[in-house]
């Protein structure tokens, strides 16, 4: 009897989509780019193209920055609730469709639907419908003079203009949505880049957002690499801010790039994160924590709490049951309902990742699990990584200075909570970070004492609309989510009127 596929068939309208030429998204059209360019879009799952996109060159960018420059009067002046409502609309379109974008995500990048559909499409629709109400709700402020003159003062709270926005392919929805809603909500127009390896739910987005009415040129979408589009948007001097997600070197470049016009700057760069679990913590629930926290995402997440640090009494049950949840992952396609970890984005990704691995092999690390790549000959074709779990690894590796972004998790131990803190800060990065502990005082010292954007206590990786995330240290600057989200975009104008 033939066994029944547990693979679900790509829905219509995302085959549809697939098979359409994918230009890019400029005052409200699609349109081929200036030089005819076209990038391949790979299915990591089997290294298939499954799409062309156009690939933008720097003429693109001029014609998009001047349909973004056009639009930002008009969109900064629509009444707050005509545009609160499109946002609105927007996030529940974004709800309907959360299988049809969830396949499209999956097939891009690789990720499996549970995953995709289940929590990146509705995150972002709900960022959508959280900044829809910041909308009407910006205000400036009276103020009075400390020396007393007879002077009335006002602020006013008004758009910074043009925005360039510059995503990486770990969660390329989702970016669309971190930087879209805040930026749109405070008024401004946008630019935006979505990452060569994963442009299709940011272009199928911005269809989505023609149909609902958004006037054309508010959102601009330009596909292409990172010298040839990305460059020319950071360096555009009619651009007045970049927020950018993505590694430390490119960040670097951002920031050299911003100088010919002084741009305003949101960065979100790597991380390596730690983890700490202390002898008192409830050992099932911080080992499925730790899990999520390495794994999830096949491990490319900027927040992975990969280096695990254990108190040495409890090192040997935790590895245990640790390397008993990682045996039990289910590689596979994303599509296919039983996966619960997809290929990596791409075939470099998983080349760079592997060999990360064998320098860790190479310099004394013990892999309790995985530690080889794929020999599976059914995932043969597709960017998959096994996933790995280090023992005795020790400060100096290169898999606990650099960041790994795929699914390898590092544990060792410590003694005392100074040693602990001062293991967890040991990096140049100060993203985010773990605690599993029951000892109230122990979970505020240690809070306390970590320098990282972010500190989880007994969970991990928890995300909210309302709830401000950014890092510290080498991680970048500017928050992202919540009503501080909102601050980057925005500037303030002060109005003083002598009443004398
Ligand atoms: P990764 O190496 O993991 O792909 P990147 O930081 O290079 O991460 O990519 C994040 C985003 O930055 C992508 O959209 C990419 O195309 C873009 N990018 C890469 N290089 C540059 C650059 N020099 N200027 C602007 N954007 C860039």
């Amino acid at each position: 009897m033939a066994v029944p596929s547990t693979k679900p068939a790509v829905l219509p309208q995302v085959q549809e989509f697939l098979d359409r030429s994918h230009g890019l998204f400029i005052d409200g059209e699609f349109r081929p780019a200036a030089q005819g360019g076209t990038l391949s879009v790979l299915d990591p799952a089997t290294g298939e193209q499954i799409a062309t996109v156009a690939a933008a060159t720097a003429v693109d960018v001029d014609a998009a920055v001047a349909a973004a420059r056009a639009a930002q009067p008009g969109w900064a002046t629509l009444a707050p609730s005509a545009k609160a409502d499109l946002m609105w609309k927007l996030g529940e379109a974004l709800e309907q469709r959360a299988q049809e974008f969830g396949q499209l995500e999956s097939l891009d990048n690789g990720k499996p639907m549970g995953e995709s559909g289940a929590l990146d499409v509705p995150l972002c629709a709900s960022l959508f419908k959280y900044y829809a109400g910041w909308i009407t709700k910006l205000e400036g402020e009276t103020m009075t003079p400390a020396g007393g003159l007879d002077m009335h003062v006002y602020t006013l709270r008004e758009p910074v203009g043009v925005v360039g926005a510059i995503i990486p392919w770990n969660f390329p929805l989702l970016m669309c949505g971190y930087k879209l809603g805040p930026a749109l909500a405070a008024g401004n127009t946008v630019v935006l880049k979505p990452a060569e390896q994963t442009p299709l739910s940011a272009l199928r987005l911005a269809a989505l957002m023609a149909e609902i009415g958004f006037p054309a040129g508010v959102v601009n979408v330009i596909t292409g690499d990172g010298p040839d589009a990305g460059a020319p948007l950071a360096a555009h001097r009619d651009v007045d801010k970049i927020t950018f997600t993505g590694e430390n070197a490119t960040g670097a470049k951002i920031i050299q790039a911003s100088t010919g016009n002084m741009k305003k700057l949101t960065l979100e760069l790597g991380g390596k994160s730690p983890s700490l679990v202390f002898a008192d913590a409830d050992l099932d629930a911080a080992v499925e924590g730790t899990f999520g926290a390495v794994y999830f995402n096949q491990g490319q997440c900027c927040i992975a709490g990969a280096r695990v640090f254990v108190h040495s009494s409890i090192r040997d049950a935790f590895v245990a049951k640790l390397a008993e949840r990682v045996r039990q992952v289910k590689l596979g396609p994303g599509l296919d309902a039983d996966t619960t970890m997809g290929p990596l984005v791409s075939a470099e990704q998983r080349d760079r990742v592997n060999s990360l691995i064998a320098s860790g092999l190479e310099q004394g690390a013990t892999a309790v699990v995985g530690g080889a790549p794929v020999s599976d000959p059914a995932l043969a074709d597709g960017f998959y990584v096994e996933p790995t779990l280090f023992t005795d690894v020790t400060p100096d590796m290169t898999i606990m200075r650099q960041e790994i972004f795929g699914p390898v998790a590092m544990v060792s131990t410590f003694e005392t909570d100074e040693e602990a803190i001062a293991l967890a800060n040991d990096t140049a990065f100060g993203l985010a970070s773990g605690i599993w502990t029951r000892d109230v005082g122990r979970t505020h010292r240690v809070a306390k004492a970590i320098r990282a954007g972010v500190v989880w206590v007994n969970t991990y990786g928890m995300f909210d609309v309302a709830i401000p995330y950014g890092g510290f240290k080498a991680s970048g600057y500017g928050k992202e989510l919540g009503r501080e989200a909102m601050e980057p975009y925005l500037q303030t104008k002060t109005v003083w009127i002598d009443l004398s």
